[in-house]
C-alpha cells in the first residue's frame, strides 16, 4: 500500500510493456490453437559439443527477423493458430525428461494439438515417439543412433532411433542423411528393421526419388517427423553438437517438410548447438518451422 492508501497495481501496464520470450507469431491462446511450440533446454547427454540447452530461446530470436508472412504459401503466420507455451523445467536426468515431453506431447495429442517441439539433444524425442507410437517415422539425421546404449545410458542421445524401433517395430522407421553409423550398430541383426537412405543415395537419385519412394512405403499413414540438424550439411547447417561433412542439402529437408506435412501429427527439431553457431542454423530451423506450418496449413 501506497502512502496515500491506494494499492499499487500496474500489472496491465507493465503486460503491455514487457513479454516472456515466445516466438514472435505465437498468437493464439491454447484452447484455439493448432500449433504447439514447446523447447526442452537439455543437452546432458551431448557427447561432443554442448549448448543445445540453449537452443530453444535463440530460435525464437532468430525467428523475429522473419516475415510473419509467406509469399510461397500465402500465409501469414501470426494468423496460423500458434501457441507458444515456453520452456520445460528440464531434469539432468535424460529419461526424466523423456517423460515430461511424453506426458507433454500426450496432453496435445488428447487436445488435437500439433506438437512442434524444440530441443535440446536428440534424446527428447524418445517421449514423443511414445506418444505418436502408431504413426510412422521420418528422422532427419547424419547418424544412425542406433546403439543398444551409449556411455552406460540407454537415454544417450546416440540411441534415440533404437529405442524409437523397440517402440515402433520394424518397417515403421526411415532416416534420411545417413553417413555415421558405427561397425556394430552397421552388423546389428536390428539394423535392417529401419530404413536408411544415406546422404550419398540422396544426392545420386534426387529427393524426389527419395520422396516418391518414402510415399509408397508411408502409404497415408500418420507421421512423426524429427529433425536432427546434423542430417543437414555443416555448410548449412554449422551449428550442430555432432557436425559430419558431406550430408543433405537445406533445400532437400524443406522439400521433405513440404512433402509430408499434411500426414505429419508431431515434429521436432533437435541437436543445435548456438555455442557453434554463426547464426545461420537457428535461421534455417526458424525456417524449417515456418515451412511446416505454412504447407501444413494450406489447402
Ligand atoms: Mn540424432
Ligand atoms: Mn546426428
Amino acid at each position: 500500500m501506497g502512502s496515500d492508501g491506494q494499492k499499487k497495481d500496474h500489472a496491465t501496464e507493465l503486460i503491455g510493456l514487457v513479454s516472456p520470450l515466445v516466438l514472435p507469431d505465437s498468437k493464439t491462446a491454447y484452447p484455439d490453437s493448432r500449433f504447439v511450440i514447446f523447447g526442452v533446454p537439455y543437452d546432458g547427454t551431448s557427447s561432443y559439443r554442448k549448448g543445445s540447452r540453449f537452443t530453444p530461446n535463440r530460435i525464437r530470436e532468430a525467428y523475429d527477423n522473419l516475415e510473419s508472412f509467406d509469399p510461397y504459401y500465402k500465409t501469414t503466420y501470426a494468423e496460423s493458430s500458434i501457441c507458444d507455451l515456453g520452456n520445460i523445467f528440464p531434469s539432468e536426468d535424460a529419461e526424466e525428461n523423456i517423460d515430461t515431453v511424453e506426458t507433454i506431447t500426450s496432453f496435445l495429442r488428447k487436445d488435437e494439438k500439433i506438437p512442434i517441439m524444440i530441443g535440446g539433444e536428440h534424446s527428447i524425442t524418445v517421449g514423443a515417439v511414445r506418444t505418436f507410437s502408431d504413426s510412422y517415422m521420418i528422422i532427419i539425421d547424419a547418424h544412425a543412433d542406433f546403439r543398444a546404449e551409449y556411455m552406460g545410458n540407454k537415454y544417450n542421445h546416440a540411441c534415440v532411433t533404437r529405442r524409437s524401433l523397440e517402440i515402433l517395430g520394424r518397417n515403421r522407421i526411415t532416416s534420411v542423411g545417413t553417413r555415421s553409423v558405427s561397425k556394430e550398430e552397421f552388423e546389428s541383426p536390428e539394423y535392417s528393421k529401419v530404413r536408411f537412405v544415406t546422404a550419398d543415395y540422396v544426392r545420386e537419385n534426387g529427393i524426389k526419388q527419395v520422396i516418391d519412394e518414402l510415399k509408397n512405403e508411408i502409404h497415408g499413414r500418420k507421421i512423426y517427423f524429427s529433425i536432427d540438424m546434423d542430417g543437414i550439411d555443416p555448410a548449412f547447417a554449422p551449428g550442430v553438437g555432432t557436425p559430419e561433412p558431406y550430408g543433405l542439402l537445406h533445400t532437400d529437408v524443406r522439400e521433405l517438410i513440404r512433402a509430408f506435412s499434411k500426414e505429419t501429427v508431431g515434429f521436432d527439431i533437435v541437436e543445435i548447438s548456438p555455442l557453434y553457431d554463426n547464426g545461420n542454423t537457428v535461421m534455417l530451423a526458424a525456417k524449417f518451422i515456418q515451412d511446416f506450418i505454412g504447407s501444413n496449413s494450406i489447402n
